[in-house]
């Protein structure tokens, strides 16, 4: 054992039983900075706490001013203590005013050390403090100094977790009583009520240190053992034998058997640290990394090892997988982030999901899919207002959560959930039967669709077929590009399970916010507006290519449709129906069977397209409107920006009058017509679409049945004629002329 190794073991020992006295909180922090300062040998140690989100204050010390206690504060990133703290990463350094953004604080006395080491206190992701110690030395400390440190401030972050370090345990109790209501994505329709189930609730490593190397690295061999077992068994899951999920754990697979991982906590078990604690340090590592990380799908990837640590963790500790709490009667659980393979742990046993973090092409949310278990995704402060057991309802239809709900609030949403539940049966009664509204005509619904988890969908909707299948969506869950084989595979599933109804293809509307990891990023300044969807597949043919030929291949003879994403103009169309038509050709001289019929289709999505020349109605078989993107380009208001995006209705005469424009350059050329966007699932929306003279239209699956209920029950001249009264009156909108007409309808 190095000597280094035994002084820091000696110091752990000597701050456990300072931790373990009692003391109030100050007197506790100014103890913890004085025997650190003490066994490492050095004058000065500090401790820096976030008092806010942003700001740190000194709140003890051991060798600065004392009257700088609770005065001096900095701001994340300001100053070195501030550098640590945002960039989470230890600044190490023998000539501190010498350095990058160093912030000289008169008032603390600093001016005589030149040596300085500040490390982050946190923990698993969530920054709490800065430890220094600071020297008169012209030098940096060492690596073994440094590793000490970093040690020390992770027993302090497991110590404040515990709430025996700032001792503000009362403060936070009084913050977790009040009902509160917070918004967040949807991620899967439904709604339900039942009681916070806390995902990780902590599992607390109580022996940071360990005497026996030897024995911590066999604990951890073998821990590690029983993880990829259990991981292989995952993956025999035949619940969830499609593709998509399967892909997912294979991911999930290979980080569980990644070598750099057990490396690096086999070094940190060698330099002293326990098997769970070098467990942990990892995740602290991959936690911090993650935040730094912008892109989706890396953070995805970031969170498997996340997920896998926590498993390792209780398969350490032998703590269980919700630490102490009995699993609630209808629980709902509540996480920052969850993996697949944590949330299969939980199983359809669960009521509802709430996410801080997840998107609605993550890994979680696939699989909430596939459970068909309602889930609210971007759900921000939900960790932190949430307790276990507290009573808890999810609206996963509009991404709202009431977290312990005044029984007013409580009794509305149970009337809800109970029309719902009423509305769902009626949907369910006509299923079968079309949509067809009052004296006619009959409107198509079609579903959106973009996994093979969404497919059963078709049957339990009614939906007549998918008109807008989002290829992309298979890509942004795979670790690498996937192979022409392997798509077909795919496609040719996609349409066994539609059983004859027609799917529209999208070929690959990548770029903007959906990047593959396998790509490289592009640095746009308007991704939205940049290089995506069909003009990457006109610049980078070979992409574009295996995508067609494996819709042919997948087609196995079967109709195929296939439409275009984000046309511009017309000779982006006929290049792209040109690499269609040639790819039927090359397909044929390889003697590989053709479809039995061929649909070329472009969404419309830019304005610029509706004002394409009369061949471009006439080359393209249908047209789909993406309204989506088209209405964030009319209105130039970025769809993902919550502050504009629902500045201007989709029922605005403008807009609509825009959308008459298109039914009548469709109706010239007698093209087919649809609306995809995620409007079409808006039953007032949709009506007002179908009384324009739009005779299809995809949607979410949920939303079939009320658009169809809606439908049936509706007179398309008379909606027609109060949108035009309306259009006439110089209204805005037409909106509040539709809602009054409906409900004199009653
Ligand atoms: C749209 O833009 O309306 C659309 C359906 O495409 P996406 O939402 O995938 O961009
Ligand atoms: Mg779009």
């Amino acid at each position: 054992m190095s000597e280094t190794q035994s002084g820091s073991r000696r110091l752990l020992g000597r701050l456990k039983q300072a931790l373990a006295e009692p003391a109030e909180g100050q007197e506790r922090l100014d103890r913890i900075t004085r025997l650190i300062a003490e066994e490492m040998g050095e004058p000065v140690c500090s401790i820096y706490l976030f008092r806010d989100d942003v700001t740190l204050e000194l709140c003890a010390t051991e060798g600065l001013k004392p009257e700088a206690v609770h005065q001096t504060r900095m701001r994340l990133g300001e100053g070195l203590v501030g550098r640590v703290a945002a960039s989470t990463k230890p600044v190490n350094t023998g000539n501190a005013p010498a350095e990058a953004g160093f912030r000289f604080m008169p008032e603390t006395g600093e001016e005589i050390y030149s040596a300085f080491l500040g490390v982050p206190i946190q923990r698993l992701g969530e920054r709490l403090g800065v430890l220094v110690v600071q020297s008169k030395d012209q030098e940096p400390f060492d690596e073994d100094e440094v590793y000490a440190l970093e040690v020390v401030a992770m027993v302090l972050a497991e110590m404040a977790e515990l709430g025996a370090f700032i001792g503000e345990g009362a403060a936070m109790a009084a913050l977790h009583q009040h009902p509160v209501m917070l918004r967040g994505k949807v991620g899967q329709e439904g709604a339900c009520e039942g009681q916070v189930l806390l995902h990780e609730p902590r599992v607390v490593v109580t022996n940071p240190f360990a005497d026996d190397a030897e024995a911590e690295l066999n604990r951890l061999r073998e821990a590690i053992d029983k993880l990829r077992v259990s991981v292989d068994e995952m993956l025999n899951v035949t619940e969830l034998g499609d593709k998509d999920q399967l892909d997912v754990l294979e991911a999930y697979r290979m980080f569980a058997n990644s070598k750099g991982w057990l490396r690096r906590m086999e070094a940190d078990i060698n330099r002293g640290l326990s098997a769970e604690a070098a467990v942990e340090k990892e995740q602290t590592a991959a936690r911090a990394r993650m935040e730094q990380v912008p892109d989706p799908y890396l953070r995805d990837r970031l969170h498997d090892l996340d997920d896998l640590s926590n498993r390792l963790l209780r398969l350490l500790t032998g703590q269980g997988s919700n630490t102490g709490v009995e699993m609630p009667e209808n629980p709902v659980l509540v996480a920052r982030n969850i993996g697949p393979g944590e949330l299969l742990a939980y199983g359809r046993g669960l009521r509802g999901i709430v996410l801080e973090e997840g998107s609605v092409g993550s890994h979680a949310t696939i699989i909430a899919r596939a459970l068909a278990i309602p889930l609210v995704i971007n759900c921000d402060r939900i960790t932190t207002e949430a307790l276990n057991g507290d009573r808890i309802m999810v609206d996963g239809e509009q991404g709202t959560v009431h977290l312990r709900p005044e029984e007013s609030v409580a009794t509305a949403f149970r009337d809800k959930m109970a029309m719902m539940t009423k509305a769902q049966e009626r949907y369910a009664s006509i299923r079968r039967v079309p949509a067809t509204t009052v004296y006619g005509p009959t409107i198509r619904l079609d579903m959106n669709a973009g996994l093979m988890a969404d497919l059963p969908s078709l049957r339990s909707s009614g939906a007549d077929g998918v008109g807008l299948f989002r290829t992309e969506l298979q890509f942004l869950v795979r670790s690498k590009f996937p192979s022409r084989g392997e798509l077909a595979a795919n496609y040719a599933r996609v349409l066994d399970a539609a059983e004859g109804k027609r799917v529209a293809f999208r070929t690959l509307d990548i770029g903007s916010d959906k990047v593959l990891p396998y790509m490289k990023p592009q640095d746009e300044p308007n991704p939205a507006l940049g290089w995506r969807a069909i003009r990457v597949g006109l610049d980078k043919p070979g992409v574009l290519r295996m995508q067609l030929q494996a819709l042919i291949r997948g087609a196995k003879g079967r109709p195929l449709t296939v439409m275009f994403p984000f046309v511009a103009q017309f000779d982006e169309f006929r290049a792209a129906r040109r690499q269609l038509l040639d790819e039927l050709d090359r397909e044929e001289r390889l003697g590989h069977p053709l479809p039995k019929t061929v649909e070329i289709g472009a969404m419309l999505e830019t304005p610029s397209l509706a004002f394409a020349p009369k061949q471009f109605f006439e080359m393209a078989d249908f047209i789909s409107v993406g309204g989506n993107d088209l209405k964030q380009f009319f209105f130039a208001a970025d769809r993902e920006n919550e502050r504009v995006r629902r500045r201007y209705d989709t029922l605005n005469v403008s807009f609509l009058t825009f959308l008459e424009w298109i039914v009548m350059r469709c109706g010239e050329t007698k093209t087919d017509l649809s609306f995809c966007g995620e409007d079409a699932g808006r039953p007032v929306e949709a009506l007002c679409f179908a009384a324009m003279g739009f005779r299809t239209l995809s949607m979410r699956p949920a939303s079939i049945g009320p658009v169809k209920h809606l439908l049936r029950r509706s007179n398309l001249a008379e909606v027609r004629e109060v949108i035009d009264d309306a259009r006439a009156s110089g209204a805005q909108s037409v909106r509040p002329a539709v809602m009054d007409w409906l409900r004199q309808q009653g």
